[in-house]
């Protein structure tokens, strides 16, 4: 049996386990969310050092263990630095590293493109010239992320009668996660109303490459980006309410 691995992986939580050793959460590029104990972090000559600081991108050598594995030796691929001086930065961040947590559990197959995606927004938020550059990355982060793991967010047709949407004005339900056109809202009610423009936008971080500018990414405004960022953060509230719950548990049980 092979005890030793190496795989890159980005440091998302971390947990005491005694006075020299901490457990870091991380999600890795082969196997999804991986547990690592990092030993001896917490004393001043530690060989793991600053590279165990959350929201770190490593490459790791790990050894195998019955329950936990062993954190041997790492090598930083990126801190992400410019994150760490900018508050907005820092809590983009923090945000997107959270919903690798709670979606996280059961993804191993799906390991590498979540993986990808991490890496992408987090380098994107810590390279941002401005605040909604940064939402930017968030919002394409919030949208391929619901898509690889089957939650995607409906844009196209209505999700009552099944039609192309091509009126000027339309309706987001968050509980349906998708839009509804004017006719079916009559009598479904939903409250949020959203322009076209709003759709096209979400249309367009949704299909295009994350590294790709599109004029979207150029006229979009921080206004229109924090509009966008609420609405998915919403539908994503209500759809890993479930996951949010077992990964509290997952906590609870680490900290015992
Ligand atoms: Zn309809």
């Amino acid at each position: 049996m092979k005890s030793n691995y190496v795989t890159e992986a980005i440091n998302l939580k971390s947990y005491n386990l005694n006075d020299a050793d901490k457990i870091i959460l991380m999600y890795s590029k082969d196997s999804g969310l991986i547990k690592g104990v990092a030993k001896g972090i917490k004393k001043p000559q530690s060989k793991l050092g600053a590279r165990m600081d959350l929201l770190v991108a490593n490459t790791l050598q790990l050894l195998k263990g019955r329950s936990m594995d062993t954190i041997l030796q790492a090598q930083t691929v990126n801190n992400f630095r410019k994150t760490r001086e900018d508050f907005d930065k820092l809590m983009l961040s923090s945000y997107i590293s959270e919903l690798v947590v709670n979606f996280g559990e059961g993804s191993e197959s799906a390991s590498k493109d979540i993986y990808d995606l991490l890496y992408k927004a987090l380098n994107r938020v810590a390279n941002a010239a401005d605040k909604k550059d940064a939402l930017i990355a968030v919002i394409k982060f919030q949208l391929k992320l619901l898509l690889i793991m089957g939650f995607c967010v409906e844009l196209d047709t209505c999700l009552c009668c099944r039609e192309r949407v091509l009126d000027e004005e339309m309706f987001f339900s968050s509980q349906m996660g998708g839009i509804i056109c004017k006719e079916c809202n009559e009598t479904l009610g939903v409250r949020l109303s959203m322009h076209y423009k709003i759709r096209d936008f979400l249309q367009a971080m949704l299909q295009f490459d994350f590294d790709y500018e599109s004029d979207y990414d150029r006229k979009a405004t921080e206004k229109v980006c924090q509009v966008c960022f609420d609405l998915l953060d919403e539908y994503i509230k209500i759809h890993t309410n479930k996951r949010q719950k077992s990964a509290k548990v997952l906590k609870e049980l680490v900290t015992a």
